[in-house]
């Protein structure tokens, strides 16, 4: 598949009068057309909530859009749960999935109204302790163990990952909630990241679906609602065939009636916590060729930086460039394109076959929308980018501006910075 770009170079060449290089760039459009499809895609469950994960993407403008479709917010932090409370996300359109956690974050999630999902068994006393008494609702995060494994080969390893109960601990976790008064409770899990098959959705809830049977038997604790958590992954290599999030919908529709509807739980509601589903494919990097550089290899310096997107720098995760204006150019040279920081792994791509890229070029870095900017950092004195929406209507809005150094040194509160420079 061919993967274009959102943007024309001549929109870029207009976008940079105002906004220089490097910046993140959102598509409403694509935000748009993508969360009214995932909303139709599990219209059949009545109940159905998709809560964004805040951590993808923690920008308010952007999340006001997807609220416009339904969707609440996946918080796991405390500083996550600030924002939702800043936009008015509240009550039940709060899911709070942490782990590891403080007992302020807790304690803010519970005066929120949130719905908590608990990492681990130990947290049931140590929220109750915190917020005086467990809320009604009350949901448990689970993982069975061993491997998940899906029949295009993909795999994870839950029974290596730090999240969630053991199928022991949690039969035991809902039957002391339930002793301790909690109504109503959830189940989550998130076995298996960035799948990027139909099948993924389906066979999880499969899982998770039999559990909650099981667990309505034995404890006689009410579920309401199965959380399917995040993980429906987005295609980043142009040969990737993407998701079809209408045939996922049908798909979990499908175990729904084979499973919980014959046991009498036809009422139980489906949630999702998609973060790069929801945006990833929305987002881009946009960033100008600065420097070219022919040692042992050939190498494009640009003016962003891992510190701008830092997935493949930690991760060797592919991330697909287009090189704007030479859209139909041939792929006929070989470059690693490469960021400033003193650190080799500073690499956008690497033995990448590109047109012939000159300095004064932009370059669209593609599918930047999740865990893109969010994972942005210092290293290096860098500051990170502005993030800017193209709008329907085809102009920009600045939805974050770009950290200035004043930013950097904004916590040296104990060293009178600009005394000193201004000395
Ligand atoms: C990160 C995360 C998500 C979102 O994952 P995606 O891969 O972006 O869909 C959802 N839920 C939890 C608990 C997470 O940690």
């Amino acid at each position: 598949m061919n993967k274009r770009a959102f943007v024309t170079k001549e929109q870029i060449e207009e976008i940079v009068k105002q906004y220089p290089t490097p910046f993140h760039l959102y598509d409403e459009k694509g935000i748009r057309e993508n969360a009214a499809k995932v909303k139709e895609a599990f219209s059949w469950n009545p109940g159905f909530k998709e809560y964004f994960a805040v951590k993808a993407t923690p920008n308010p403008f952007l999340i006001n859009i997807l609220r416009e479709y339904g969707c609440g917010c996946d918080c796991s932090s405390k500083t996550e749960l600030m924002l939702c409370e800043a936009i008015g996300v509240v009550g039940h359109d709060i899911m709070f999935s942490s782990n590891d956690t403080p007992a302020e974050d807790y304690e803010l999630a519970g005066k929120l109204g949130g719905i908590i999902n608990l990492d681990d068994i130990t947290h049931i006393d140590y929220v109750e302790q915190i917020l005086g008494k467990l809320p009604e609702t009350m949901s448990c995060r689970y993982n069975p163990g061993g491997v998940f494994t899906l029949s295009n080969g993909i795999m994870d390893n839950p029974g290596d990952a730090k999240y969630g109960m053991t199928t022991k601990q949690i039969f035991e976790a809902f039957r002391i909630m339930k002793e301790k008064g909690v109504k109503h409770f959830g189940i989550h899990a998130f076995l298996a990241s960035n799948t990027v098959t139909n099948e993924y959705y389906p066979q999880l809830a499969k899982q998770l679906f039999e559990l909650a049977v099981q667990l309505e038997k034995e404890t006689g604790a009410d579920v309401a609602f199965i959380n399917l958590s995040g993980g429906v992954g987005i295609p980043y290599r142009p040969e990737q065939e993407g998701n079809d999030i209408l045939a996922i919908g049908e798909g979990v529709h499908k175990v729904y009636d084979e499973i919980l509807v014959p046991a009498g739980m036809g009422d139980v509601a489906i949630y999702t916590e998609m973060g790069r589903f929801m945006m990833g494919p929305y987002g881009a990097l946009v960033t100008q060729a600065v420097h070219e550089k022919h040692t042992y290899k050939e190498y494009i310096g640009v003016d962003a930086c891992a510190a701008n997107l830092m997935r493949p720098a930690i991760y060797g995760a592919y991330h697909h460039i287009t090189v704007l204006g030479k859209e139909d150019a041939p792929c006929d040279h070989i470059y690693d394109v490469t960021g400033s920081l003193c650190e080799n792994n500073d690499k956008f791509a690497i033995d990448r076959a590109l047109p012939e890229i000159e300095k004064g070029d932009y370059l669209f870095i593609h599918d930047t929308g999740a865990h893109g900017f969010s994972m942005g950092y210092n290293y290096n004195g860098k500051l990170r980018s502005a993030e800017l929406l193209l709008q329907e209507d085809g102009s920009v809005k600045m939805i974050r501006r770009k950290e200035e150094p004043k930013d950097y040194f904004a916590t040296f509160d104990c060293f009178d910075f600009w005394e000193k420079l201004k000395g």
